[in-house]
């Protein structure tokens, strides 16, 4: 069942949604050459703690973390880790939720550490600009179909490609509820986006392949060929004045 959210339940959600916006912003700062990824995990922690959030990634399926950090040609699912290193020139993807009064929200980032290459700057720019483009089609009357072919003509255009197996989904009061969306396909197709529908978009783009692998630790997802994957997410609601993105700054 697809649930449609009232305006003081999407109140709620614009809330947990503000405590993900603070979370990126001190993970952010906390992404430097010379830190770890378990140093981003804290920045993330420090922040539900100060804000009296939960958080919906910790013990997720036994998700031993508040953070899925995934550098470079880390898709997504990396764990945060005291034995990686960030280093001048990587890439690294933030993924992480909170839940306020049992509402979610979910978004993630990719940032630059310190100087990147002109190929991973324009990966994350792209990557971005899917989001943003998907967002524009969660209007009442869309068909699911229009954000995911949003995503992928923007991803193709630039000469990147879509990964298939992890894609949007419903959130509300859980992380994950249906329906899922994919970042690809034909537009006009699937089901029709109502007033009161609250999702979470996510494209993952990848400067190579689509082809994606599963470490032996069961979580961390990679690229095939080793090449570069960026990760936007925002969670959106479709009001009547059209989309509202809740995991903005508060
Ligand atoms: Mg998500
Ligand atoms: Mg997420």
């Amino acid at each position: 069942m697809i649930t449609r959210k009232t305006i003081d339940q999407i109140a709620l959600m614009r809330r947990a949604g503000s405590v993900v916006a603070e979370m990126h912003e001190a993970c952010t700062r906390a992404a430097k050459p010379g830190a770890t990824t378990l140093d981003v995990d804290s920045a993330a922690r420090e922040v539900l703690d100060r804000r009296g959030a939960r958080s919906n990634f910790l013990n997720y399926h036994g998700f031993p973390a508040v953070v899925c950090t995934s550098p470079n040609e880390v898709i997504v699912h990396g764990i945060p880790s005291e034995t990686v290193v960030l280093e001048e020139g990587d890439i690294l993807s933030i993924d992480c939720g909170a839940i306020i009064e049992g509402w979610h929200g979910d978004a993630a980032i990719t940032v630059p550490i310190g100087d990147i290459d002109d190929e991973s700057k324009q990966l994350i720019d792209v990557t971005r600009s899917c989001l943003e483009d998907a967002i524009e089609e969660i209007v009442v009357g869309n068909r699911l179909g229009d954000i995911g072919h949003a995503v992928e003509s923007r991803a193709l255009a630039a000469g990147f490609s879509v990964v298939r197996e992890y894609v949007g989904h419903g959130i509300g009061t859980a992380m994950h509820e249906e329906p899922q969306v994919a970042n690809y396909g034909p537009p006009g197709r699937g089901m029709k986006v109502r007033e009161g529908h609250v999702l979470a978009i996510e494209p993952m783009i990848n400067v190579g392949t689509q082809e994606t692998q599963t470490l032996a630790d069961g979580w961390t997802v990679v690229t095939s060929d080793g090449k570069r994957s960026a990760h936007f997410e925002h969670t959106i609601a479709c009001t009547e004045h059209g989309p509202e993105v809740l995991t903005l700054p508060g």
